[in-house]
């Protein structure tokens, strides 16, 4: 066949299909009226490329080639990637009628597949940086390194939230509680797919694993998770409704089970609430060979494409089965088992999205791009997500910030200069590795350029050498990469025995030790603690370590904080913020300079189960007390109620109750989506004062806030900064 080119596509004689000046929907209907059951069925189909020809490709007319953790052209660059995907976008238009495939790749931190691209902080650091805005400007780059290498469809948000640090997976969750990840969402949503989809730079988003995958049972990956339907909504639903809201165009079903049933086959999960009350539009994905799970035994059955299908989900990934899928769900098709009308609705869903991302018209790789993978912009982004992610804990004596003139530092810990390391598990291969994987700067190589040529800087991995004519020693310990399953950790949390020796080596020599953490959660550290002057978390920074050296050196002044209650010992995993065990560090602590205990400046608090919430109310509990207490927040933070079902004909009244320590006056403020969303009531407000003095305002809520809602309370005040309880019924 030809080799096409973005410009001869634009050119060639149209089918309506094609043609741009139609509506979407006319456009898909069109495309769907000309094509058989195989060209559907190879529609639903993703394939990882590595098991594929080009002839299979174009004969199947495969809807779907995604490259799993690792999976990459060699050599490993942005320019073979764009030359690979084109490669693969021409076999697909060369089908019968000219349907462009769709790339998927698991861009979690950055473009982490491709050698050379930008690595962001993993999740759990941006969680404890609380800074939304932040987010969507990651999202936006890691848009344009992926479009830049044609890549269209990436499988992130990852939006779990982790309830159990023993997970493997708890650094790709924004933090314990739903509410950091629900004020992601839509910024990361709209980060990478831009204001719609189709815009340069607009990759498709995949909020995932829906739904319940950072709940299960000690934490276990792919395992069960054992919660009400209250507690699944309440606190691991809110972060879904707003990607969803921001429109997010995929949602991949999770491997877990929700009380015993696997994901992958919940008709209810998938078509009843998501399609349904969630109203979601777009694509439901499986996850890698997930279908496979439904009934628990090894191998592919027919029942298990039935069940799937039939339960919802569009576009399956069976990496190297997809042989096998497609005769299956062909057989289940023509014996009346599995709908017309479904595989229509899923090719509809399919179909939507290509034409809305401009595949139809752009299917090539946009080269302008292609620069912008590891450009030095990016880069400084991810150094300042690598400064804000960090999380002070411990600082005594005010030995941090460290002098960068006249001082002798000593450096050891396996993970001080290791781009591997510090860039965690889903950095070029799947289960991350060790060295110079990728460029960029060790934490090391950022203290060298951090410090003046007064300062003497000696590095050794084990801590020989060390002795008391250095001023610090700065030991990089933690944990080494894994991703998934790998990295469950259902016993010992702690530190491995060689960063023990390297840590007790520094000490022994009489020198300050200051422990920098690589790890992607929080580690079993309590009774090493008092030996230590200071504590700083840097979690799974990525490929710019000077970030780190930019927080020990005081160019950055700390400011994240913990999303994540920090244990006291491995034995209170679950341990969660509100569950009453006591912490070691609790949720939202973190130090800054000058050893104050700052307050969290993005606090949302997050109410009750959405599904206790309905009618015109807003809450129709039976609360004793009058209304629920949802926790303190001071004046310039806010309160979240995820979920929240509003009244479809008569507007809601909603009720605030003030108390606070002294007499202040201000304003209630009254938000839907995100902290920055639109308004929907503001009531000023006077406290005369004393905590058991309530002042109460009351709202009305107009006819346009209707449906399911996310709704953010604030308080702004002109008085000193009393902590402020806000209560409504
Ligand atoms: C993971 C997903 C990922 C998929 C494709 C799976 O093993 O659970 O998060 O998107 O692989 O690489």
């Amino acid at each position: 066949a030809a080799v096409l080119t973005n410009a001869s596509v634009a050119t060639a004689d149209h089918l309506p299909y094609h043609d741009p000046a139609l509506s979407v929907a006319d456009r898909v209907d069109d495309l769907l009226a000309r094509m058989t059951l195989d060209e559907k069925i190879g529609q639903m189909t993703q394939a990882e490329r590595a098991a594929v020809s080009n002839a299979d490709i174009t004969s199947n007319s495969l809807g779907s080639l995604l490259s799993g953790g690792g999976s990459a052209p060699s050599p490993n660059n942005a320019t073979s990637w764009a030359n690979m995907y084109d490669g693969y976008q021409n076999a697909a238009l060369a089908n019968r009628l000219g349907i462009p495939l769709i790339y998927g790749a698991d861009a979690v931190h950055g473009h982490n597949n491709v050698a050379g691209a930008t690595i962001f902080p993993h999740n759990i650091g941006l969680g404890a940086a609380r800074n939304p805005s932040l987010i969507g400007q990651i999202a936006q780059a890691t848009a344009r390194e992926v479009a830049g290498t044609g890549v269209d469809w990436d499988f992130a948000p990852c939006l779990c939230v982790a309830r159990n640090d023993r997970w493997g997976r708890t650094y790709e969750s924004f933090g314990e509680k739903p509410e950091i990840a629900t004020s992601y969402a839509a910024p990361y949503t709209t980060g990478l797919q831009g204001a719609t989809l189709g815009t340069p730079a607009s990759v498709l988003a995949t909020a995932k694993h829906y739904i319940g995958d950072g709940g299960t049972t000690n934490g276990t990956d792919q395992g069960n998770t054992q919660v009400s339907e209250a507690d699944l909504r309440a606190i691991h639903l809110p972060p879904f409704v707003e990607s969803i809201r921001a429109g997010v165009g995929s949602v991949m079903i999770t491997y877990s089970s929700w009380n015993g049933v696997k994901s992958h086959g919940h008709q209810y999960l998938i078509t009843t609430l998501l399609k349904g009350e969630l109203g979601f539009t777009g694509l439901v994905v499986s996850d890698w060979n997930g279908i496979d799970q439904i009934d628990g035994a090894t191998g592919f059955t027919a029942a298990e494409v039935r069940q799937a299908v039939n339960a919802g989900i569009d576009m399956v990934m069976v990496p190297h089965e997809w042989r096998a899928f497609i005769s299956m769900l062909r057989a289940e098709v023509q014996a009346g088992r599995v709908p017309m009308s479904r595989i229509d609705d899923a090719n509809r869903r399919i179909l939507t999205k290509k034409v809305e991302l401009g595949l139809f018209e752009r299917p090539l790789t946009d080269r302008s791009l292609t620069p912008t993978v590891g450009s030095a912009a990016h880069r400084t982004l991810a150094r300042q997500a690598v400064r804000e992610s960090q999380v002070l804990l411990k600082n005594a004596g005010n030995i941090l910030p460290l002098a960068k003139n006249n001082n002798r530092i000593f450096v050891a810990g396996k993970n001080a200069d290791n781009i591997g390391h510090q860039s965690g598990g889903w950095t070029i291969s799947w289960q991350g590795g060790s060295g110079a994987t990728t460029p960029g700067t060790t934490i090391l190589q950022g203290i060298r350029n951090a410090v003046g040529a007064s300062t003497t800087v000696t590095y050794n991995a084990t801590g020989s050498g060390i002795n008391n004519t250095y001023q610090a020693a700065i030991a990089v310990v933690g944990e080494t990469p894994y991703a998934e399953g790998a990295g469950d950790r259902p016993s010992g949390m702690g530190l491995d025995a060689a960063d023990l020796q390297v840590v007790s080596t520094l000490r022994a020599a009489g020198v300050p030790v200051i422990v920098v953490l690589i790890s992607g959660r929080p580690l079993d550290i309590a009774t090493q603690l008092p030996n230590w002057n200071a504590l700083l978390a840097a979690w799974l920074p990525g490929t710019e370590g000077a970030g780190v050296a930019d927080v020990l050196f005081g160019d950055h002044n700390p400011t994240g904080k913990l999303p994540s209650t920090w244990m006291q010992n491995a034995g209170q995993q679950p341990i969660n913020d509100g569950d009453g065990k006591p912490a070691l560090f609790p949720y939202g602590f973190g130090l800054a300079y000058g050893g104050t205990v700052e307050r969290d400046p993005y606090q949302v608090v997050q109410a009750e189960s959405y599904a206790s919430q309905s009618g015109t109310q807003l809450e129709t509990t039976t609360d004793t007390g009058g209304g629920q207490n949802v926790g303190f927040i001071a004046p310039g933070d806010w309160l979240a109620y995820p979920g929240m079902q509003f009244g479809a004909t008569s507007p809601a009244s909603i009720t605030a109750r003030i108390a606070s320590g002294a007499s202040t006056s201000g304003t209630v403020q009254f938000r839907t989506g995100s902290t920055t969303g639109p308004v929907f009531a503001s009531v000023p407000v006077t406290s005369t004062g004393g905590w058991q003095t309530w002042t109460s305002v009351t709202a009305n809520v107009t006819g346009s806030v209707t449906g399911l809602q996310n709704v953010y309370v604030t308080f702004t005040s002109s008085g000193a900064g009393d902590l402020v309880n806000v209560n409504w019924w």
